[in-house]
């Protein structure tokens, strides 16, 4: 294992400040490495990490981490995005501290050695305080997303979290005065959740103005408790469609007060995708693609009810980028609108100069 006397060391400050970082629209190029469940205080009501990353090794040693960033790295090509590596799946910081060293050690000399641009990791947001900041501090951390989950604290109560509301905002504070890009993850259908519970984390995790959030619907894992609780039938799930429909409406809550939303709904798996590992709940390969393309039959509805003619031919203009977000789903929302509004010819027209968010009616 690596010693803190041979590890290379970057100064206070991650060599790209926050300010640079958006400079380019492009995703950055995450090197995923998986810690499932490692650093968790114990296991929350909703979690199987081993489900979600597919992986079960506990705890890899810093060597093994260096092979998958090396063998990850391959795949970037001549991609010229940020390259992060990520380390996701369980509780970062209440790891112990020499091993946090020890992978941030790692993973550090690649940044050192100019393939990767900066190290971001999950933790939770009772992990955040001074001392763990100022540890962490010599390694060129970027950012660093936190597992909210809900801002209401008897949802937080019932789904055994540990930690309040109130911990968010410290810690988002800390995160602040540290000049780390912040990431808030939140979930949605949590037992005790409603509409009205998630429209309001929303406002909150939104003053609190975080860099990026996530957000994520509720599904019941195998091997959780809330996979327990859904046989007993004290846990229901939200229906996907409801799902799409609040997420809807948070994205735009979001999207006014320009806060990205980079991701909406589990990251799709095989597992996922065979049942293996989902027992209920509104799980959908392409959640996100979903909930963007409600949205724009949502406008398209609202342009073809507003318009005078009431011609049988219509034609939607779109940006190229946004083609698939209009027709829907298999053409779901193309068919739709044919029947409501009993449209003999629909045609959907790309127009680079239309806004990626917009669409007009002719
Ligand atoms: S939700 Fe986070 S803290 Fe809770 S068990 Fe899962 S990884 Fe650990």
């Amino acid at each position: 294992m690596r010693t803190d006397a041979g590890r290379p060391t970057f100064g206070n400050q991650y060599p790209m400040s926050k300010m640079q970082y958006p400079a380019t629209n492009r995703r950055p190029f995450i090197i995923p490495i998986f810690l499932p469940h490692s650093g968790c205080p114990h296991q929350c009501v909703f979690c199987n990490q081993r489900a979600i990353t597919g992986t079960s090794r506990k705890n890899p040693s810093p060597s093994a981490i260096r092979s998958q960033i090396v063998e990850f790295l391959k795949y970037r090509g001549n991609l010229r995005n940020l390259v992060e590596i990520a380390f996701f799946g369980g509780n970062f910081l209440g790891l112990k501290m020499d091993y946090i060293k020890a992978l941030l050690s790692e993973a550090a000399t690649f940044v050192q050695a100019g393939q990767a641009d900066g190290i971001r990791f999950c933790t939770r947001p009772d992990t955040i305080d001074y001392r763990r900041l100022e540890m962490i501090k010599p390694y060129p951390v970027s950012t660093i997303e936190l597992g909210v989950q809900s801002m209401d604290d008897h949802v937080l109560d019932l789904v055994m979290r540990g930690h309040t509301s109130a911990d968010t905002k410290v810690a988002v504070a800390l995160l602040k005065q540290h000049n780390y890009r912040i990431g808030l993850q939140m979930m949605v259908g949590l037992p005790g959740d409603s509409d009205e519970t998630a429209h309001a984390t929303v406002v909150k995790i939104s003053n609190l103005q975080p860099d990026f959030v996530r957000i994520y619907p509720t599904v019941v894992l195998k091997n959780s408790l809330l996979a327990k609780w859904y046989q007993k039938g004290k846990y229901l799930p939200m229906s996907l469609e409801s799902c799409v429909s609040l997420v809807k409406n948070l994205f735009l809550y979001f999207r006014a007060k320009n806060i990205p939303v980079i991701r909406m709904g589990l990251q799709a798996s095989e597992d996922f995708d065979k049942g293996a590992t989902i027992m209920a709940g509104p799980y959908h390969p392409a959640f996100g693609h979903l909930v963007h393309s409600k949205i724009f039959l949502d406008m398209a509805i609202s342009a073809i009810d507003a318009r005078i003619s009431t011609d049988d031919i219509v034609s939607i203009n779109v940006h190229p980028r946004s083609l698939s977000k209009i027709k829907g789903l298999k053409n779901g929302n193309i068919d739709f609108l044919k029947k409501r509004f009993k449209i003999r010819h629909l045609k959907i027209i790309p127009d680079s100069s239309m806004g990626e968010d917009k669409l007009s009616i002719e």
